[in-house]
């Protein structure tokens, strides 16, 4: 069919056919019996022309001795003769004298057949062949006696017929006669005796003949047979012979193919390739070896290659490394080295050489692999060069960067100080908008400025992040806050739902996480008009480092979405989906930027799915190792009252209706869920038992307001308490008779929790805990204690949330990145407090505690509370020992501000600040 398989035969038969011995035996064997064949029919035929022989040669001795017995018939005959013809002659005598005659040459002949049959007898091997000699010779002696008879007659004859008695004479003839036929009768017996033994012989040399001839047959046919199978053999013989021929003939092209190829390689080399014996005497020398050193092939080989590559004054100190080698101390053979070559013209220059050893008839020999690295050394030079040239340049940037946004920030602060002053003073409405504005501004442009350092020092490598316990819940609902009040202004649903299997604490950078929670919800609100945005916080498939789980975060949302030709840009720095969004939505389109290197940055990734008009999924994946959670879970008590009571649930979102399910059903309630106000006052009217019921304010068709007061005409607040949810912000709206509770919204779990109890009854005994009831935001309190509070705090999330709890306190502070701008802001101005985070760069919280109590006296100087998320033993005494008053522990929580604030003192009064500005 092909080549291939030809092949393929070919070898199957080289491997079981004319070579291996079992073939050769039967070959042999075939010969050999040919041989042993041809042989046998040859012998055989020898003894046929034998045989043969030995018949015509018998037939000569029978034909004489018949003829022999012919003649002695004559002879006998001639005996009787002259007795008859006395009678005609009448001469006795003469008649007497002729018988004598006659006699002489019978005996003779008599004689010599004796002879002959006594000879015949001799030599007669077999007893047939004797008992029928000694048949003729018995025959023999009774003709000799008949012719004795005859004779006796024929004497008696003459006597007579001497004595005239011719009658008697003639009756003695007549007798004579008489005997002389039974002497011919005799003779025809023994003719006939010897045609008998004739005949036997023939017989049995016929039957001999016979056999031999079958027997040659036979071999002959084997004969042929072995020639047949001899000349089979011999073409398959033939034609195994003419494949492994052209297998040799192959396997010899393929051998001159590999040569070429090596000698190919070598060839055409771009390294220089040169072999030499022990002696260091060059061997081979390759073209490449001709290009870089300048010496040719015949000029080279059997010189020394020291002399022709290794500068002068090296050649000492390799010629010696070389003999070390030999005498087996050295190790240059199988290493990559790099030294210094020469050429023919003396010009040096860098190169790079390799030894490899091999032994051929017994004698060692080398092969040195050589390369001109100037090329290399050259780009070498100039990539450090432009790798210096580079990271000078983003030191350069960093440090443009970090000044810019130091000299920015510096009077910026002081924009915002003064505007913070000014509105302390008696102002116009329309002034106060003003200077409202320009705080605003003055926020937003800090806000860029941290993006942008932020970003400069992840794209640098410096963004180090912390591992430290925290609550991953906490986290969540800190980052829901931030944007809470801003989605409650456009109507948003906001919530979030913490799946089974996701660990209650991890350890991990906590600001960092809730950057990017805060950027995408930040986001989320920003392009969403109406709808919802919500996280969902759950187990990611693949497994982390060993000991880590993977969390996936989703923050989805029903904006404005992205077009699909958009989304690649989404994550680059200073970029934008659309120009003209940075117009209507404002932005540095660093956000996402920043937070997807975070996200790579804690083990992970971050990716986007969304469709136009109907909104975006931003997903991002973080490793985190669990941790024990610091919270302490809701009391087993108070769950216990929560179990098995029938809640209401009243919200047109699906999102929300499906996590407070899942909220309360954690705690073992029974919900119904309804999605419209009509269902909820259908159930109620058809006299369904609730314990409890959560509505929602904004709904479309009835709002919670009006709900409630339905709901309230067929049941009183005992049978039916009420909580509602609303947007942060609305909280006011909510009117204290009707409901026992109302929480804002995104539903924190804890405070739905004390929610329901509160509600139900069960809290009130004082048991009642969580992190920070709704009521704890106590808006008044800015006014009963007024403070002027300065936060230092370098990440914008956390100055962020730090503001909102103040905001929601009734302060307003100004914001220090760092201990040196702490220092500068308090020699500008008075304040009351600086809530000082230890950790920040230039300079940090310790540092400038301590140089805050160097400058002013403790009556001058404002209270200093540190917030770490250095939690560990020792931390508040380093805290302290600065010269610090107070500790707080991140995150913060807004009890825990509110204590630590109630503890401070105003210093003066706002003339006094403006005094000191004045001195
Ligand atoms: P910016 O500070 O401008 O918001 P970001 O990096 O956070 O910068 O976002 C870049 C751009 O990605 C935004 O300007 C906006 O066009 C698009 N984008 C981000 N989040 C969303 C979202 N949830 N829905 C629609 N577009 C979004």
């Amino acid at each position: 069919m092909d080549a291939r398989n030809d092949e393929s035969e070919e070898d199957d038969g080289g491997r079981r056919g004319w070579r291996s011995p079992g073939w050769l035996t039967a070959y042999l064997s075939l010969a050999a019996l040919y041989v042993v064949t041809v042989s046998a029919s040859l012998y055989s035929h020898h003894l046929l022309l034998d045989l043969h022989r030995e018949t015509l040669r018998l037939d000569q001795v029978w034909a004489r001795r018949l003829d022999g017995f012919a003649r002695l018939g004559q002879l006998a005959d001639a005996v009787a003769d002259p007795v008859n013809e006395v009678f005609a002659s009448g001469d006795a005598d003469a008649g007497r004298e002729r018988l004598d005659a006659a006699l002489v040459p019978f005996g003779a002949h008599m004689a010599g057949l004796r002879e002959e049959l006594k000879a015949a007898l001799g030599s007669a091997a077999e007893h047939d062949d004797r008992t029928a000699l000694r048949g003729l010779e018995s025959e023999l002696a009774d003709i000799d006696a008949a012719v004795d008879g005859m004779l006796e007659e024929a004497e008696r004859t003459f006597a007579f017929y001497r004595m005239g008695q011719h009658d008697m004479a003639g009756v003695l003839a007549g007798n004579m006669n008489r005997r002389r036929r039974a002497l011919t009768d005799g003779m025809a017996d023994l003719k006939a005796r010897v045609h008998a033994i004739v005949r036997a012989h023939l017989e049995e040399q016929g039957a001999e003949g016979e056999w031999l001839a079958r027997l040659e047959r036979a071999m002959g046919g084997l004969a042929v047979l072995f020639v047949a199978a001899i000349a089979l053999w011999g073409v398959r013989l033939w034609r195994e012979l003419g494949r492994d021929t052209r297998r040799r003939a192959r396997q010899a092209a393929a051998v001159a193919a590999s040569e070429a190829r090596k000698a190919a390689m070598l060839a055409t080399s771009l390294d220089a390739v040169v072999n030499f014996d022990s002696h260091g005497r060059v061997v081979d020398w390759n073209p490449a070896a001709e290009r870089t050193f300048g010496w040719t092939y015949d000029e080279a080989v059997g010189r020394e290659l020291v002399e022709l590559i290794v500068p002068p004054r090296l050649r000492q100190a390799h010629t010696e490394a070389a003999r070390a080698y030999l005498d087996g101390a050295g190790t240059v053979v199988g290493e990559r080295l790099e030294t210094v070559g020469t050429r023919r013209d003396g010009a040096e220059f860098p190169m790079e050489y390799a030894l490899t050893k091999f032994v051929l008839d017994g004698e060692p020999c080398f092969t040195a692999y050589l390369r001109d690295i100037s090329e290399r050394r050259r780009g070498e030079e100039s990539l450090r060069r432009a790798m210096e040239a580079a990271e000078a340049a983003t030191r350069a940037k960093s440090e443009f960067l970090a000044n810019m946004s130091h000299e920015i920030r510096t009077p910026m602060n002081a924009v915002v100080g003064m505007t913070g002053l000014l509105l302390d003073t008696p102002l116009s409405p329309e002034q106060r908008e003003f200077v409202e504005t320009v705080r605003v501004s003055s926020d937003a442009l800090l806000t860029i400025i941290n993006d942008i350092l932020d970003f400069s020092k992840i794209e640098s490598g410096h963004l180090e992040l912390e591992r430290q316990p925290f609550d991953l819940r906490d986290c969540v609902e800190e980052a829901l806050d931030l944007v809470a009040i801003r989605a409650g202004d456009k109507g948003l649903d906001l919530a979030y739902e913490i799946a089974d299997g996701v660990p209650a604490a991890i350890v991990g950078d906590v600001t960092r996480l809730r950057q990017i929670l805060v950027n995408l919800l930040a986001n989320a609100v920003k392009f969403t008009h109406d709808g919802e945005v919500t996280i969902l916080v759950r187990a990611a498939d693949g497994a982390g480092r060993a000991g880590a789980t993977r969390l996936r975060f989703d923050v989805r949302d029903t904006g404005i979405g992205i077009p699909a030709d958009r989304m690649d840009r989404l994550f680059r720095s200073f970029s934008q989906v659309d120009a003209s969004t940075t117009r209507h939505y404002g932005g540095t389109g660093l956000g996402l930027a920043i937070s997807k290197r975070l996200a790579e940055l804690m083990g992970g990734r971050m990716w986007v799915e969304s469709e136009v008009g109907v909104g975006s999924t931003f997903s991002f994946e973080i490793e985190a190792e669990p941790a024990a959670s610091r919270r302490r879970l809701y009391p087993a008590a108070l769950q216990q009252s929560l179990a098995g009571r029938r809640v209401l649930i009243v919200d047109d979102n699906e999102t929300n209706r499906r996590i407070l399910r899942l909220q309360v059903e954690s705690w073992r309630m029974e919900p119904r869920l309804a999605a419209t106000p009509a269902q909820a006052l259908e159930w109620i009217e058809a006299g369904e038992r609730f314990d409890v019921a959560v509505l929602d304010m904004n709904m479309p068709e009835m709002d919670g307001l009006t709900l409630a007061a339905r709901i309230r005409r067929l049941r009183d607040a005992r049978s039916l308490p009420l909580v509602m949810l609303s947007s942060a912000g609305r909280l006011a709206a909510a009117d204290g008779r009707l409901f026992a509770a109302s929480l804002a919204k995104p539903v924190k779990q804890s405070q739905l929790f004390e929610a329901l109890t509160g509600a139900l009854g069960a809290g009130a005994d004082g048991q009642r805990r969580g992190p920070e009831p709704a009521r704890a935001l106590d808006a008044g309190m800015g006014e009963r204690l007024p403070l002027r509070i300065l936060l230092a705090e370098d990440n914008a999330v956390n100055q962020k949330v730090a503001l909102r709890i103040l905001e929601r306190l009734g302060y307003r502070a100004d914001v220090a990145a760092n201990g040196l701008e702490v220092l500068a802001a308090l020699a500008r101005q008075v304040y009351d407090v600086v809530l000082l985070d230890v950790q920040m760069p230039e300079m940090d919280g310790l540092e400038a505690a301590r140089r805050v109590n160097q400058l002013w006296s403790p009556a001058e100087r404002p209270r200093l509370v540190a917030m770490t998320a250095n939690a560990m033993q020792g931390d508040r005494e380093q805290c302290l020992a600065a010269g610090m008053d107070d500790y707080l522990v991140k995150p913060v929580h807004v009890a825990a501000l509110k204590e630590a604030l109630e503890r401070c003192t105003p210093i003066a009064g706002p003339e006094a600040a403006t005094a000191a500005l004045g001195g």
